[in-house]
């Protein structure tokens, strides 16, 4: 008797995907991807027929079981919530500022229904969505007049163009930064349309060099926070105050990128030199941009806070239109305004300044309850010290911050197979590895996620 042809035995994709394991994938694939994944798995049995492994027939239903499988690995997003354990409070790769709850809740809100954005109740006219930033960030940070963009470079771009295009924007040459590989102060100026013109040197910039510079054409001066650097030694840069003199002279606005834009002034927690929004516009800067994703601790914005006139032409600017926040941004940074109205109520329930500034003791009390739940693991070692901590990535001064970490060593894997498989298991977790251990920082770990990193750990060790 001829043998039975095995490929006889493959059923029909048709037939499978009658299979009810197919009820979920249903609803969330067309008919073509359902098919085609069956097809698909049906070509895997039919190659390892041919290579002669293929073990007894397969059943209709683990066909269809295989085809479900691949689907619900389409069905993982791209954007997943990731575990931070590095210790890095502005991580950029990671999102920046986490929102604080009330901030999530306002744009979820706004993102799933209709809502005021641009008309009174009251009246039932038509209102400008920037009021209610405007509202807050003047009784913030003293200001007469304030708007927003989608960032602090858009903010910047707009800003020289409606106040400057055409005309010289004076900096220093020891201000000159580049942020995150794409935003060079050079190359956002051309695309403004002002004219840039650099005064002093690397280190040293006095006020007669802004004075020197200042011709028939000048259009502002300009101050920009390093944020991510410090020249170290001989060194000196002109105060905020002398600027604002010398523009009050020259009838020149004054223009301060501060860059991170804290609002309450973090000093006293070990980030010194962060210039605080307020005391910009005390000292009298015409206008101050910061980003409302680095300490402000808000959703991904650029606030543009300062005299009411400049204002008004940044917002009749055409490119405001371009650059204006969405619904879901203006309802997350509003809420995550509202809490600033009470500093204490901020440092509290804001993500972003609640870790920058939990005390030592804390940080050192939970690594310590974590690493005991830790070592129950067997084939971990597990320790907990000191170390320093670098708290902005790329977004704040290179300042180092003590922190305390759970270095963790598992005898069966190496450390960058454990680090891998961390950041693709079913729950990611990010961490870095310092001589061969991988450490974890719980400061960006917030405390509902630590039965997850557990698991997390567990999963990675075991597959
Ligand atoms: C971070 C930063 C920017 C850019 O802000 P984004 O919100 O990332 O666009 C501009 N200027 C300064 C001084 C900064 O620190």
């Amino acid at each position: 008797m001829k043998p039975t042809n095995p490929y006889r035995n493959l059923p029909q994709v048709a037939k499978v995907l009658d299979d009810p394991a197919f009820a979920v994938a249903r609803t969330n694939h067309s008919a073509s991807t359902l098919a085609s994944a069956v097809r698909s798995i049906l070509d895997e049995l039919r190659s390892e027929i041919e290579r002669g492994s293929a073990t007894s027939p397969v059943s209709t239903s683990e066909i269809a079981a295989r085809a479900v499988k691949q689907l619900a690995r389409q069905d993982i997003p791209t954007f997943r919530t990731v575990i931070n354990a590095t210790g890095i409070v502005l991580h950029t790769n990671l999102g920046r500022s986490p929102l604080c709850e009330s901030a999530a809740r306002a744009a979820s809100h706004a993102g799933s229904g209709y809502l005021n954005l641009e008309m009174n109740l009251d009246t039932g006219k038509r209102s400008s969505r920037q009021d209610a930033i405007r509202n807050e960030l003047c009784a913030l940070t003293g200001a007469e007049s304030a708007t927003a963009v989608n960032n602090c470079a858009a903010a910047t771009v707009i800003v020289l163009r409606a106040v400057a295009a055409g005309k010289e924007v004076i900096v220093s040459r020891g201000q000159l930064i580049e942020i995150g590989g794409s935003f060079r102060i050079p190359e956002i100026m051309a695309v403004s349309g002002a004219n840039l013109k650099e005064v002093g040197t690397t280190n040293i910039t006095r006020i007669s060099d802004y004075e020197r510079a200042i011709g028939p054409n000048t259009g502002l001066l300009m101050r920009i926070h390093t944020s991510n650097f410090r020249v170290q030694g001989f060194t000196r840069a002109v105060e905020l105050s002398d600027l604002v003199a010398l523009g009050k002279k020259h009838n020149l606005p004054v223009v301060d990128d501060v860059g991170s834009g804290a609002l309450l002034d973090l000093a006293p927690f070990g980030l010194p030199g962060e210039p605080v929004v307020s005391e910009s516009i005390r000292t009298g800067a015409d206008l101050v941009l910061f980003s409302g994703d680095k300490l402000l601790g808000g959703p991904q914005a650029g606030l543009i806070v300062g005299k009411a006139e400049l204002i008004q032409r940044i917002e009749t600017d055409p490119l405001m239109r371009a650059f204006r926040l969405d619904k879901m941004t203006l309802a997350a940074l509003e809420a995550t305004l509202r809490i600033y109205r009470n500093a204490e109520r901020a440092f509290r329930e804001i993500p972003t300044l609640r870790m920058l500034t939990t005390p030592q003791s804390e940080l050192q009390d939970r690594c310590e309850r974590m690493a005991s739940r830790l070592r129950a693991i067997p084939v971990l070692s597990v320790g907990v010290h000191p170390e320093t901590a670098f708290a902005g990535g790329g977004s704040l001064p290179e300042v180092s911050f003590p922190t305390v970490v759970i270095a963790v060593t598992p005898s069966t894997i190496n450390d960058e197979t454990f680090a891998t498989r961390l950041r693709t298991g079913s729950i990611p977790v990010v961490g870095r590895i310092q001589n061969g251990k991988f450490l974890i920082d719980l400061r960006t770990v917030f405390v509902e996620q630590e039965d997850n990193l557990i698991k997390a750990v567990i999963e990675a060790i075991s597959n």
